[in-house]
């Protein structure tokens, strides 16, 4: 069994001062994988400190040193591409499908990044001023345990571009991916202090970053209800956020698509990650008329998909992330039925000869009301709520009825009628005939979803404050 005992600290893998410690399980078999030592405040203290010294030369660093940097980096975690998937499969139950690409856009970010920098001026003119971009200092990094390396690749790409320099806490579930990645990171040379790893408990290691003063930005990815306690925390002194949280997004059939190509990529879309990601396109919004026909093809698409060991290649849904994941789904497809909606497939309980784990099944409901609690609250599991509309003026209003809006799927032949549908919906990214993604587009949430924008310029934009110098 693997002992994660230290963290990553000024340059140094060293033994925190905390010393409580939390084993991982597996969830696949729910027998322990590891036992993780979990930093405390003081650890906490001396990584800002770390990073708040660091800062003071990196801020001043030519955009070309952080290229060669970030370039370094990059080199890093190809090398290690191998190892970071296998974990990821083995730490959260991620399926090797889906870790693989995650793997691969955390590459691809470094490169969109690196290339932003090469074309960003970061002195401006406004009418007769002159406008300096400076780096906003120390960020406080605080990342969900789905797809942790891909976030912590985005931001901390983003921030070492900026000039910033930064304290992560990753999920307490993915301390032995930040071993990884934070290795790749010691391994490209950065100067000490630049970015540092503290693994610990989000109201102990997270709450320190949110109330400290020597941090001056908060990029948080995680739940709604976090992402308050975090905003509330930060605003005593001002911290600037970004806040990535929540979402229940809408997955659109528009009435003349073509329904052969539209299901696999619409349920694909919903069963991103096991259904355990935020931009999961959990709610098919289907015209009336074409209902049944949906329906049907639904069904015997979801009876195709492989539900099983994450390891297989071919596995699309595999094991909840823990038991409490798994006990919260079991009683959203209960709330389902209860309330109504009618099981087109799945149900609660498991499958077949795989009772040890956290699976479940893949789960559709339809003739869903949209007023549903499955289709108002964000579930993080495979559970599909397929609901009827009338009009294109009725799908929209669907769409925009919940407290979300991070992500949209928009299905149909005609390109100029979903450009039109994409315009009246509010969220931040919207994919046209399938599931797409681009690491230099702007990514972030309308309404309850988060603040602020990751990836390309606008994520960098984010980590900059403008001064304004006046002759
Ligand atoms: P979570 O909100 O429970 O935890 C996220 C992080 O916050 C963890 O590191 C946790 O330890 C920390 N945390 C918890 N309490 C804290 C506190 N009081 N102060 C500071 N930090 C604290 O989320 P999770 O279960 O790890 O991840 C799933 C959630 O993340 C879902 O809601 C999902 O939609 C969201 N998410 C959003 C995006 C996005 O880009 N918008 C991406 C992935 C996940």
């Amino acid at each position: 069994m693997k002992k994660i005992e230290t963290i990553y600290v000024n340059g140094a893998f060293i033994i925190p001062n905390g010393t409580d410690t939390l084993d991982l399980l597996s969830p696949v078999n729910n027998e322990k994988i590891a036992t993780v030592t979990l930093a405390n405040e003081i650890d906490t203290q001396h990584a800002i400190a770390a990073a708040q010294e660091a800062f003071k030369t990196f801020s001043s660093t030519t955009k070309e040193e952080r290229i060669t940097y970030l370039e370094k980096i990059r080199a890093a975690v190809i090398r290690r591409q191998q190892d970071l998937i296998d974990v990821m499969v083995e730490e959260y139950g991620g399926t090797y499908q889906f870790c693989s690409m995650v793997i691969q856009f955390a590459i691809n970010d470094f490169t969109a990044m690196i290339e932003v920098l090469k074309d960003f001026d970061f002195e401006k003119i406004t009418g007769n001023t002159n406008v300096y971009l400076t780096p906003v200092g120390v960020a406080g990094i605080i990342i969900p345990w789905n797809m942790s390396n891909g976030f912590i690749c985005t931001k901390l790409s983003t921030l070492i571009a900026a000039g910033c320099t930064a304290v992560v806490k990753p999920s307490e579930l993915s301390a032995q991916q930040t071993q990884i990645i934070a290795e790749c990171f010691h391994e490209a040379g950065l100067p000490k202090g630049v970015v540092n790893f503290v693994n610990g408990l989000g109201d102990v290691v997270g709450a320190e970053l949110t109330r400290n003063p020597g941090i001056n930005k908060i990029s948080f990815t995680g739940s709604t209800a976090v992402g308050k306690i975090i905003a509330k925390g930060a605003v005593d002194n001002m911290k600037r956020i970004t806040l990535e949280l929540g979402g229940k997004s809408p997955n659109i059939i528009l009435d003349d698509a073509d329904l052969e190509i539209t299901i696999p990529a619409a349920i694909t879309a919903a069963f991103l990650n096991s259904g355990q990601a935020c931009a999961a396109g959990t709610r098919l919004l289907v015209p009336q008329s074409k209902l049944e026909e949906v329906n049907t093809l639904v069904k015997s698409f979801v009876e195709t998909i492989k539900v099983g060991l994450p390891s297989d290649p071919d596995t699309m849904v595999g094991p909840m992330v823990n038991q409490k994941q798994f006990e919260r789904v079991q009683e959203y497809i209960k709330i389902g039925q209860e309330e109504g909606a009618e099981l087109l497939i799945g149900g609660v309980g498991q499958p077949k000869g795989l009772e040890a784990g956290n699976f479940v099944k893949a789960t559709v409901f339809t003739n869903v009301k949209n007023s549903m609690r499955i289709a108002q609250e964000e579930i993080f599991g495979p559970v599909l709520s397929i609901i009827p509309y009338t009009d294109d003026k009725d799908a929209i209003s669907i769409a925009n009825d919940t407290p979300y809006g991070l992500a949209a799927y928009i299905f149909s032949s005609d390109r100029e009628r979903a450009l039109a549908v994409a315009s009246k919906i509010d969220a931040g990214r919207i994919s046209i005939n399938g599931l797409s993604h681009d690491s230099k587009a702007p990514f972030g949430g309308f309404k309850q979803s988060g603040i602020g924008r990751e990836y390309g310029v606008f994520g960098l934009e984010a980590y900059l404050e403008p001064k304004a110098i006046l002759e």
